[in-house]
């Protein structure tokens, strides 16, 4: 399993597949063919079809400036639906051709190889990390600690996700792109309809990270940028709204990377690949693991709080409308982060009586996605992308 330094990345939104995985992809060729003259940067499949909402060729275009030409081929197929090609030329010679793959979260492949991402816990899956820790009667927490050194870069990540979500709950208007969606984190926090106190600030927060992401803002992949809203939303509540020490917050997240590295491992975490639940699931068993871990269940209790939450997101489409990450995505890291904590409460009660473990429904999540059609991955060919219609309201 990696670092979870390659799970949390800090950066730039809308996209973790679409528009950070092909800015590294730039970044790539720029710095080795410097004196390139021109780069043809041509995208296929889901980086293709839904590419403009993702502001995928604005980032190339941003990296490589005016030598590049970006190309979107809507209709030759590759092995993976997020490839993109890179020609390099001098002087009107092809120097090098690279075959790059955007595999979710910000990773990428090149040419087949993955890259920057060297192997640091030597478990394959939940059980392996759930025995490591009882033999050595530790906290999943400092399961982390014995393997890398990650307190400072964690607190770099939390501060990040503060600062989307404040930027957000004070920010009005519309999200940019043709949708003309308005902003609505600042309504919900606002809004003094009686509710659960709880709900209302979730939500708020929830949103007001996604938002953030939509408009291409600062913010941690949590474990893309689809999904940033969830665990930040229920992390910020923990220590803004409860008075949860730094520390423990810190401790969460650690919990929660383990949780989205085993995914991450064994499935994945791209829509593209695998549909919404390898995102939205995978951010909702992050959080549920966090929050179980904050509210003092143990390991066993952690474990079949994330298998609930990601259970009831199997099956789960990726059709944002005209592949902009905003409907149906923000919503649903509001109702993700709800969804958490109620399978915290399952968990906290039932999970002596539990039959399905984490681990198999991760694989389960997995054989979902590569049974899904691709209309409902990332292409925005199926499902809301495909019946909205400008004249909804
Ligand atoms: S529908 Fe889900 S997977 Fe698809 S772009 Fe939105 S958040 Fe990401």
């Amino acid at each position: 399993m990696k670092s979870l330094k390659n799970l949390y990345r800090i950066g730039y939104g809308p996209s973790s597949s679409h528009t950070m995985g092909p800015g590294y992809c730039s970044q790539f060729l720029k710095d080795t063919y410097p004196d390139a003259d021109k780069y043809i940067v041509t995208l296929y499949g889901s980086l293709a079809l839904t590419g403009k909402g993702h502001l995928t060729d604005l980032i190339i275009k941003k990296i490589l400036k005016d030598k590049v030409k970006v190309i979107f081929d809507y209709k030759s197929k590759q092995e993976h639906p997020n490839t993109l090609i890179g020609e390099v030329y001098k002087d009107g010679t092809l120097l090098n051709r690279h075959t790059f793959v955007s595999l979710g979260g910000g990773t990428i492949s090149i040419d087949g190889k993955i890259c920057f991402e060297p192997e640091v816990y030597p478990f394959k899956n939940f059980q392996e990390i759930k025995e490591y820790a009882l033999r050595n009667n530790i906290t999943l927490d400092r399961v982390v600690d014995r393997f890398e050194d990650v307190d400072e870069y964690l607190n770099q990540v939390f501060l990040t996700m503060e600062k989307a979500i404040v930027r957000g709950l004070n920010t009005e208007g519309y999200l940019p792109g043709e949708l003309k969606v308005r902003r609505k984190a600042s309504i919900i926090f606002h809004n003094d309809t009686p509710v659960e106190k709880r709900i209302h600030l979730l939500s708020s927060y929830a949103y007001a990270s996604s938002e953030e992401n939509a408009s291409g803002n600062k913010i941690v992949t949590a474990p893309t940028c689809g999904s940033c809203g969830v665990l930040p939303a229920a992390l910020y509540y923990y220590y803004h709204d409860l008075s949860y020490p730094l520390e423990k917050i810190i401790e969460a997240l650690k919990v929660a990377s383990l949780i989205g590295n085993v995914i991450k491992q064994n499935a994945s975490i791209s829509g593209a690949l695998a549909g919404c639940q390898s995102e939205i699931g995978s951010s909702c068993s992050m959080t549920a693991a966090a929050i179980s871990y904050l509210e003092g269940l143990n390991i066993n209790n952690i474990e079949y709080a994330a298998e609930v939450a990601m259970e009831h997101h199997l099956g789960l489409t990726c059709d944002p409308i005209k592949g902009y990450v905003q409907i149906p995505c923000i919503e649903r890291n509001a109702v993700c982060v709800l969804r958490a904590f109620d399978s915290c409460y399952l968990a906290s009660i039932l999970t002596d009586l539990s039959k399905v473990s984490f681990d198999t429904v991760v694989k389960t999540m997995y054989q979902t996605g590569l049974d899904l059609s691709s209309s409902y991955k990332e292409t925005s060919k199926g499902g809301l992308a495909k019946f909205y219609s400008k004249n909804e309201k």
